[in-house]
């Protein structure tokens, strides 16, 4: 058994999915597991649709969402298949127009509902022996909607009776959705469906788990910012764990642990070459990574507390900043301390201004938006020379062999 995963900008269009096709059809009577995203930008789409429904603009609201309608008809059409494939065509009402979280989650698992069926439909009308899993019933999770935690027991034993239960060669699967025990749908966190496979990998012992993606597998920096990229070719799991964390945006940062937990081996493949080695992810990789690797982690938010008195005690003030972010799901990406300050970056998301307002209460609190963070790891004194020259530098962290640098941009 071996699990699949293609991405949002793999099935983005109709040569994407007989793409998909082509590379399933390599692996002959092998079972998978394929598990899917939306397709191209519809989750950024429907989260348009949702701004929209939340302003009480049904105008704006219908526009977004029939647009989304016509992308999907679209694809269907090349595909030759009918139009009764597309399982939603009715704009949804909110669910609960006081809690955004929730109906986020009702609404934007929908691009991924409708991706899964329609390749499960191309697949079937290609010969292919494939079936839909749903996997709103069977990711079960706890009801933090847009960040929800699964469940992994009652997940596990749901999955393998309906893998088993199928009885077909291929089961098609939403990546980045779950539901909860009452039947709501939830998400697991923007590009969540790595993490999706990773379960689906642990849950069936799968032999491996294939991310397959639009770059030639992992590389030491972002081909988009950087000429002269390498291919790293092996990665022990906690390097991957490192790099996805420091904003390397090739996998989701909680697919690794339940990989490593049954020393299931992960491929990053470029699925325009299906043959090629790509990057493997493993447990007796060689060792350390031998080339600087460059990651950049953008819209950052630079948070610096004082204490509002003098009596700056750490551990006390740690706590209630940690506390603080916590509660308000922010996610961090360094921290700093000084003798009487304490310094945090994370993640310009919408609940930065909550969390901002009740620090302020607390604490004397300085902060700066529009930043982003580089690591190097692997580094040495020139290429740090090198990459802080004409930089605004706000920050700057090294450890051993890692530099971190927090830049205005
Ligand atoms: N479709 C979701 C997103 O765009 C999940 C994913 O792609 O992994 O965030
Ligand atoms: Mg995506």
């Amino acid at each position: 058994m071996k699990i699949y995963k293609f991405g949002g900008a793999s099935v983005r269009n109709p040569e994407g999915i007989q793409n998909l096709a082509h590379i399933i059809s390599l692996c002959e009577t092998e079972p998978l597991v394929v598990v899917v995203s939306a397709m191209g930008k519809t989750t950024n789409a429907l989260e348009r649709v949702l701004a929209a429904l939340m302003a009480h603009d049904r105008v704006e609201a219908a526009r977004e969402w029939n647009d989304i309608i016509a992308y999907h008809d679209a694809i269907l059409a090349s595909l030759g298949l009918p139009p009764e494939t597309l399982p939603y065509r009715a704009l949804p009402a909110l669910q609960d127009e006081h809690n955004y979280d929730l109906s986020y989650d009702q609404l934007v698992s929908l691009g991924e509902l409708t991706s899964t069926a329609i390749i499960d439909a191309y697949l079937r009308s290609q010969g292919f022996d494939s079936c839909l899993l749903d996997m709103t019933r069977l990711l079960r999770t706890d009801a933090t909607y847009r960040d929800a935690n699964v469940d992994l027991d009652t997940s596990a034993g749901l999955l393998c009776e309906a893998v088993r239960h199928a009885g077909h060669r291929i089961c098609i699967a939403q990546g980045f959705i779950g539901g909860t025990v009452d039947g709501l749908r939830t998400t697991l966190g923007r590009e969540g469906s790595d993490y999706t496979a990773a379960l689906i990998g642990n849950f069936l012992n799968a032999d491996s788990v294939t991310i397959w993606k639009d770059v030639p597998g992992i590389l030491n920096a972002d081909p988009r910012l950087v000429k002269d990229t390498v291919l790293i070719p092996e990665l022990r799991y906690h390097d991957a764990v490192e790099l996805s964390y420091s904003g390397a945006q090739i996998i989701h940062p909680k697919t690794i642990r339940p990989l490593e937990n049954k020393r299931i081996p992960l491929y990053v493949k470029p699925f325009g070459d299906p043959t090629a080695a790509g990057s493997k992810i493993h447990a007796d990789a060689a060792g350390p990574i031998n080339v600087p690797v460059y990651i950049w982690r953008k819209n950052q938010v630079l948070i610096t507390i004082r204490p509002k008195d003098f009596s700056f005690v750490l551990e006390q003030s740690l706590n209630q900043l940690f506390e603080i972010i916590h509660r308000h799901r922010l996610k961090v990406s360094l921290i700093q301390s000084s003798a009487v300050t304490i310094s945090v970056s994370v993640d310009h998301t919408r609940y930065v201004d909550d969390a901002l307002r009740e620090l302020s209460q607390q604490f004397r609190l300085n902060y700066n938006e529009g930043l982003s963070l580089l690591t190097i790891r692997g580094t040495t004194p020139e290429i740090l020379h090198r990459e802080s020259a004409n930089r605004q530098i706000l920050l700057s962290q090294t450890t051993r062999r890692t530099a971190r640098l927090l830049i205005s941009e």
